[in-house]
């Protein structure tokens, strides 16, 4: 019998994907994966949808979700695995989330108005149809408008990190992210390491070590976009520092058109045993947090 897989990175409508928390679940079903996690940006609104979903397909279900932190050059994204979706904290922590996009969303518009493009925030807003409204939403409306032709050239030209509409917003610091997924029962994993845009895989070794003095319990090394050989080094990082290695797609339908859900680009396999040691630091966690209860 072939290898149980599993896609533990995916988006929903409720964050900045295209399908709903019921396609998704099915699809990863329909691909074969045995398991899938929803990962929506700061939010845990589509879970319960998706929970449901699974069960009705026959497939498990991993509660997710994935935190934006304060980092330069490049972004970083800590992937919050098995937490309490009801958790008080956390809800109130996201709150404040959606309130850092509210009032950065419409400078971005004002950007893009002054650089000539007609773009309102109401428009976007309403196209994105939830609460968390991100760059891929007005990505999508600069498409249909035709000031751009394709997601990726409207960020590469506009809303990327250095382009000329693009504006900061408040993220957490890697610790309080960390933390916030912790206080929640989470397991917490540095999303598609890549991104980071270290030149040397000698600063990814370091920074990553910091993070695991952090309280990170995993690395996602499985992921979409890194070649066999990135795959094989982050890795051995994360042997090195005691970390965990996890995998997925990052799929969002057709805001990534490239990402397919379970297979990534074609040839992404997470083994069903990432997830069991996913599961592993989720029970280690409950126990931590049952001795040293967080305020
Ligand atoms: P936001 O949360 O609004 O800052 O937007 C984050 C989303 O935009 C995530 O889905 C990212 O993958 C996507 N994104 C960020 N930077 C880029 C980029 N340079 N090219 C394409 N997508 C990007
Ligand atoms: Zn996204
Ligand atoms: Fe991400
Ligand atoms: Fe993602």
């Amino acid at each position: 019998m072939r290898e149980r897989i599993v896609d533990l990175h995916s988006h929903t409508n409720h964050s900045d994907g295209s399908d709903t928390p019921t396609s998704v679940v099915v699809m990863a079903h329909a691909r074969g994966a045995s398991a899938i996690a929803v990962t929506d940006h700061d939010t845990v609104s589509g879970l319960s949808e998706a929970r449901v979903a699974a069960e009705q397909a026959g497939i498990e279900f991993v509660n997710g979700i994935e935190i934006s932190a304060d980092y330069s050059p490049g972004t970083m994204h800590i992937l919050g695995y098995y937490i309490d979706d009801h958790s008080r904290a956390l809800a109130s922590k996201l709150e404040e989330l959606k309130l850092a996009r509210k009032r950065r969303n419409p400078e971005i518009a004002d950007r893009l108005q002054s650089l000539g493009l007609e773009i309102s925030y109401d428009e976007v807003a309403s196209l994105a149809g939830n609460e968390v409204v991100g760059r891929p939403h007005f990505a999508r409306l600069m498409v249909q408008r035709n000031y751009a032709v394709s997601i990726q050239d409207a960020f590469d030209r506009f809303l990327a990190k250095g382009a000329p509409a693009y504006v900061e917003k408040k993220r957490l610091a890697p610790a309080e992210a960390i933390a916030l997924i912790h206080d929640a029962g989470g397991v917490a994993v540095l999303a598609h390491p890549y991104q980071l845009k270290l030149s040397l895989l000698q600063e990814a070794e370091v920074l990553i070590g910091n993070l695991a003095a952090l309280g990170l319990d995993g690395i996602e090394a499985l992921y979409s976009r890194h070649s066999p050989e990135e795959r094989q080094a982050y890795a051995a990082i994360a042997t090195r520092h005691g970390l965990i290695v996890t995998g997925g797609s990052d799929y969002h339908g057709t805001y990534k058109p490239d990402l397919d859900l379970v297979i990534g680009k074609g040839d992404l396999r997470v083994p069903y045993s990432a997830l069991e040691e996913v599961k592993a630091k989720a029970k280690a966690r409950a126990e931590q947090n049952r001795r040293i209860p967080s305020a």
